[in-house]
């Protein structure tokens, strides 16, 4: 969304799950419909809708599309994409659409089109739709192909793809095999510079692209440390293809952001790396962590509502954790990220008025709204988690939490909702009021006086009048294994 700020967790849309939630509540919710050519006529046919795509060029940042559908003989749209959450004008990137056999019934129905990538869109929205840069394409099927919609019913979505890469370049993608499942089909381009690894039964495949500023070797060895800490974390049980892409935005911007998506089991994260590549390895992680633990949470549930402020707030929470477990980074570097969250949320003007269930929904209404989804459903996850720690002796954690809802509804295909979440937070203990108060109320947090009981101090005396957290001195016993419980590199931030 927007050059993340120093130590802050990388703003990022993950809009495709607001989009899951249209699918199964709004079945016939009209898609953002663009370009309505006059109906054509489709004859009794087999099902089937393929596209190819040709003519990628990286210099223009167009390319070509060829699709060939069979469909049962009804009267049918060809339905463009226009909108997805935050982005709206997708459709004006389809220029030239030229439809053939419309009206024969003895030949299945062609069209070609083009599609122009070069318009630039708010920055942060570049992970969200299909992009074409020098170095890299990140193509989404969803955004690139039409849906064939008839009046009547839900329309058919492309099933077969395949997509010829410019001269010297290869690609990924996550789907492999016949048919893809066109919302989370995703095709990554470029000059890659592959790794490969496997946890249990999930296979996972990370490429680079391009120069973010951090050496390929160490993109693939934060992808794996991450990728084995959250399979640790949350117990597996997946399997699978699984792509991570790592790649400069399609066109360059100034300083240090970058922004990403996870699809399915596909994460596509663009990154610019501003001229500290340490601070921009130290980015990367974080935003890594995060946008792999989507991969769980939400991608592997069925969504019955909205509760943004857990697979958002609580994600970016357990990405800190991720890269504590992983001895990636210090307990001091998950207070500093704590009191940087905290400082957002402090000037959110919502802060007191919209509570974390009640923004979730309304997420794109404002950036408070974002803000309090991600800012402040962040601070309560570490909230929740210190508690929970300090009740049960260290023996109970959020992330055991998080496990027990992953086996009891990811894995058995149950839906999930606020109410499941927030019934799963409570089952550990009495945190009646602790849920009353912070995700479903407005208590304002204050984040020094929450901390104490857990042996953690704010320094007012610190760098420019902002308080700094760091570890109390004399720590009592349970304190102290409460701390050392988070596990992290030992010394100071890197
Ligand atoms: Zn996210």
């Amino acid at each position: 969304m927007n050059p993340a700020p120093l130590g802050s967790p990388p703003r990022i849309l993950h809009i495709f799950s607001i989009f899951r939630i249209f699918r199964i509540f709004l079945p016939r919710l009209p898609r953002s419909v663009f370009l309505l050519f006059p109906p054509v006529i489709l004859f009794p046919q087999p099902l089937r809708y393929s596209c190819t795509v040709t003519q990628i060029s990286p210099q223009s940042r167009t390319l070509a599309v060829r699709c060939e559908a069979s469909l049962p003989g009804k009267r049918m749209k060809i339905v463009f994409r226009d909108r997805y959450a935050g982005l709206s004008g997708l459709g004006a990137r389809i220029s030239s659409l030229e439809i053939f056999n419309a009206s024969d019934p003895a030949s299945p129905l062609v069209f070609t089109y083009r599609v122009n990538l070069s318009a630039p869109i708010e920055p942060g929205g570049y992970a969200l739709a299909s992009s074409l840069g020098p170095e890299a394409a990140v193509l989404y099927a969803s955004d690139l192909f039409p849906v064939l919609q008839a009046r009547d019913d839900r329309g058919v979505s492309v099933a077969h793809i395949s997509v010829e890469p410019p001269e010297g370049w290869t690609m990924a993608g996550a789907e492999g095999g016949d048919a893809v499942d066109s919302e989370t089909a995703v095709y990554v381009l470029g000059r890659l510079r592959e790794h490969s690894f496997a946890i249990g039964n999930m296979r996972w495949r990370v490429v680079a692209a391009g120069d973010v500023s951090v050496a390929d070797g160490e993109v693939h060895r934060l992808a794996e440390a991450i990728a084995r800490a959250q399979a640790e974390m949350i117990g597996g049980g997946r399997s699978g293809d699984h792509l991570v892409a790592v790649a400069p935005f399609p066109l360059p911007l100034t300083g240090l952001r970058s922004t990403g998506l996870a699809r399915g089991r596909a994460i596509a994260l663009l990154v610019n790396p501003g001229n500290d590549p340490e601070v921009a390895r130290a980015h990367l992680a974080r935003h890594l962590a995060h946008e792999m633990f989507h991969v769980y949470l939400p991608n592997a549930f069925v969504i019955s509502e909205n509760f943004d402020w857990f697979w958002e707030g609580f994600t970016r929470y357990a990405a800190l954790l991720t890269l504590l477990d992983a001895r990636e980074i210090a307990f001091q570097d998950y207070l500093d990220a704590l009191q940087s969250e905290f400082d957002a949320y402090a000037a959110n003007p919502l802060r007191t008025q919209t509570s974390l269930v009640a923004a979730s929904p309304e997420k794109f209404a404002s950036p408070a709204h974002y803000e309090i989804v991600y800012r402040k459903g962040m601070i309560v996850g570490a909230l929740y988690d210190l508690e929970l720690r300090r009740r049960t002796r260290v023996q109970r954690r959020l992330p055991d939490v998080m496990k027990n809802l992953y086996r009891d509804y990811a894995l058995t295909g149950r839906a999930a909702g606020n109410s499941e979440v927030l019934a799963a937070l409570g089952r550990e203990g009495d945190f009646a009021r602790f849920i009353a108060d912070y995700i479903e109320g407005v208590r304002e947090i204050d984040l020094a006086a929450d901390l104490a009981p857990y042996g953690i101090d704010a320094d007012r005396r610190s760098a420019r009048g902002r308080a700094r957290l760091r570890v109390s001195p004399r720590l009592n016993g349970l304190n102290k294994a409460l701390i050392s419980s988070f596990g992290g590199r030992a010394g100071a931030p890197r």
